[in-house]
């Protein structure tokens, strides 16, 4: 779930390790461990707590040497965070010592077995029952070089039931690293006399731009100069490097407190980058390099189905809005979770959407396998380049977004967002969408960029908002129509980064229950634009306001009637009502963002949350 990094080279490998971690360190985890071999020494050293106060001390107390070596920051799911359930894990000699990401489902069984054969378990984890396991059958292996160590860990990982993404040293096998995938992500960087592993580029990106990205079943033998990948279900396979498209810095914070808030300031460039190449001026519509799709194909779609998680549900709830009104095509959003178990009936003519920003998520990825099972064209809006929902995928469409650091999304969703406009356009243009209406929706869309600009200028106006409702112990976020999924989002953020108790609602849905929270102690944030259903939101606002319940209210700029109700006003320059969403959410943001600050609150990395879900 959290992360790897794996190194062998001629460097010290300590800091080098060190170093990627802490570059893994916003996806959330609660310990950190690290092993490395120096000749014929194996030495480990494991801790629960983030890295700057538990590892890192510890390192700088008794330094590693050595130029292998395997690290990882762990997202308990066996067994609770501490030192002993930190990984690396090490089998009975403790000679071999492996770190793991994923859930080993049949852990159980396979720790019962070994224990009545001897081992004896040292942490609570199922990782380490894979440890003892690898180990079990390099005991029965004959000496065979490094083949001894490569063909236990295949002989294991064939009775592994589960996910994972791993990493392999021995004390026997200095110039040895071996790493392995299912369902968990691993990437192998190439350098120059030296070799990398790791969960995630972030990690490895100072060091190498160029990767390879291994496939579900891939097993990697790497030493410093060299690698070979087999697959668990085949022979040697030959697998492409690609090239990183961005470097460390791009992944830097440069002068924002947070990675978060940098995010947010990257969503006028973000949008942008959605946009590059993909407009067509001459025939109003949008043009997408990897669909897949022919155009008689895209007509022939009479349903439209988005599945993901979190944020980018969100993103494929405004999706949903965005299709039905510009392309005139049924569409509804599915919780990736749900879809997968659900079996809901989808005809043939259904075409399915999976989004994802790292592109890892797990129960996305089953959704879509799930959906590819049934023999849907299935398609990604994905941000991660390589990642396996994009090459799982028949199909799909890059972000574009660069890598995005702070574990509540922000530009991701914008990107979305972009991506999720242009394709509405594109399967409007291809049924009834006119051209004139097709050119509206590329001029406001190219505009949105520099009102996201204007919208951020209020920064110092949203801190002073947050500063005054800081203390309360519950927010409603209302919004109707396209800025329905907008109050959801605002209730996330809230939610994820500051703690505080959030809801969002569709505005008037707020009679039908929720009303009865309504009291001078909890705060509405409505989001309230001139659009359409404009009057009915404002009666909405007036009913709470009747219930001394105090109201925020994002507002088109001008709209001066919404500050006789609005005790606080945030205005967003004009749009139109489908386009809205690009501005209304980011006042929300930032006000989740100076709440969170204001209490104190971990921005960056908000307690029990990992930035990409890649468990059930
Ligand atoms: N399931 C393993 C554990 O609980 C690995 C978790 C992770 O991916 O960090 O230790």
């Amino acid at each position: 779930m959290c992360g790897i990094v794996g190194y062998i080279g001629q460097r010290s490998a300590e800091p080098l390790l060190l170093e990627g971690l802490r570059r893994l360190e916003y996806r959330g985890y609660d310990s950190a461990g690290m092993s490395t071999l120096d000749g014929g020494q194996l030495r480990t050293i494991k801790r629960v707590g983030k890295i700057n106060e538990g590892l890192a001390p510890a390192l700088a107390a008794t330094p590693m040497p050595g130029a292998t070596g395997i690290c990882h920051t762990r997202w308990a799911t066996h067994g609770p965070p501490s030192d002993a359930n930190a990984h690396p894990h090490f089998d009975q000699s403790g000679r071999l010592a492996l770190v793991h990401n994923g859930v080993i489902e049949n852990y159980a069984a396979l720790r019962q077995r070994l224990t009545k054969q001897g081992h004896v378990f040292r942490s609570d984890t199922d990782s380490e029952a894979l440890a003892q396991l690898i180990g079990h059958y390099y005991d029965e292996t004959p000496a065979d070089g490094d083949a001894r160590l490569v063909n236990a860990v295949r002989r294991a990982l064939g009775e592994v039931i589960g996910t994972y993404g791993i990493a392999v040293i021995h004390q026997d096998h200095p110039q040895l690293l071996v790493g392995a995938r299912r369902g968990s992500p691993l990437v192998l960087g190439v350098g120059k006399g030296e070799n990398f592993l790791a969960s995630d580029v972030n990690a490895i990106v100072a060091h190498t731009r160029d990767v390879v990205y291994l496939n579900d079943f891939d097993v990697a033998v790497i030493t410093r100069d060299n690698f070979q990948i087999s697959s668990l279900t085949a022979g040697a396979v030959s697998r492409q490097i690609s090239r990183v498209e961005w470097t460390a810095d791009a992944a830097e914070k440069g002068d924002f407190a947070h990675f978060m808030l940098k995010e947010i300031y990257e969503q006028p460039l973000a949008v942008q980058n959605a946009l590059r190449g993909r407009v067509n001026h001459e025939e109003s519509t949008s043009l997408f390099g990897g669909l897949n799709m022919t155009a008689s194909q895209l007509r022939d779609v009479d349903r439209v189905i988005f599945c993901a998680c979190g944020t980018a549900w969100h993103a494929g709830l405004v999706g949903e809005y965005l299709f039905e009104e510009l392309a005139r095509v049924p569409a509804e959003v599915e919780y990736a979770s749900e879809f997968r178990y659900r079996n809901p009936p989808v005809d043939k003519g259904t075409l399915v959407f999976v989004i994802s920003q790292s592109g890892e998520t797990a129960d996305t990825l089953a959704a879509l396998r799930e959906s590819q099972r049934k023999g849907h064209k299935t398609l990604a809006i994905v941000n991660a380049v390589g990642s396996t929902i994009a090459r799982e995928a028949d199909g799909g469409v890059y972000m574009h977004a660069g890598p995005e650091v702070g574990v509540a999304a922000t530009k991701s969703y914008i990107s979305q967002l972009t991506v999720l406009t242009l394709l509405a356009l594109h399967m409007g243009r291809l049924r009834h969408l006119s051209a004139a209406r097709g050119m509206e929706i590329i001029r406001e869309l190219e505009a949105i960029p520099d009102k996201i600009q204007h919208v951020l200028k209020q920064n110092d106006h949203i801190r002073r908002i947050a500063g005054k409702y800081q203390r309360a112990n519950d927010f409603l976020f209302l919004g109707r129509q396209f800025n329905y999924p907008i109050a959801l989002e605002g209730a996330l953020k809230l939610k994820e980064i500051s703690y505080i108790h959030a809801e969002g609602y569709p505005s008037a849905e707020m009679k039908h229950g929720p009303i009865a929270l309504i009291s001078p102690e909890v705060p509405s944030v409505f989001i309230c634009p001139r659009d359409a259903v404009y009057e009915k939101t404002f009666s909405n606002i007036e009913e709470i306001k009747a219930r001394k319940g105090p109201i925020i209210a994002v507002a088109t700029e001008g709209d001066t009637h919404i500050a006789t109700k609005a005790d606080d006003v945030i205005y967003v320059p004009p749009t139109v009502d489908y386009l809205y969403p690009f501005l209304t959410v980011v006042p929300l943001q930032l006000l989740a963002y100076h709440a969170a600050v204001l209490r104190g609150c971990d921005v960056d990395k908000p307690r029990n949350l990992a930035k990409s879900v890649t468990v059930e």
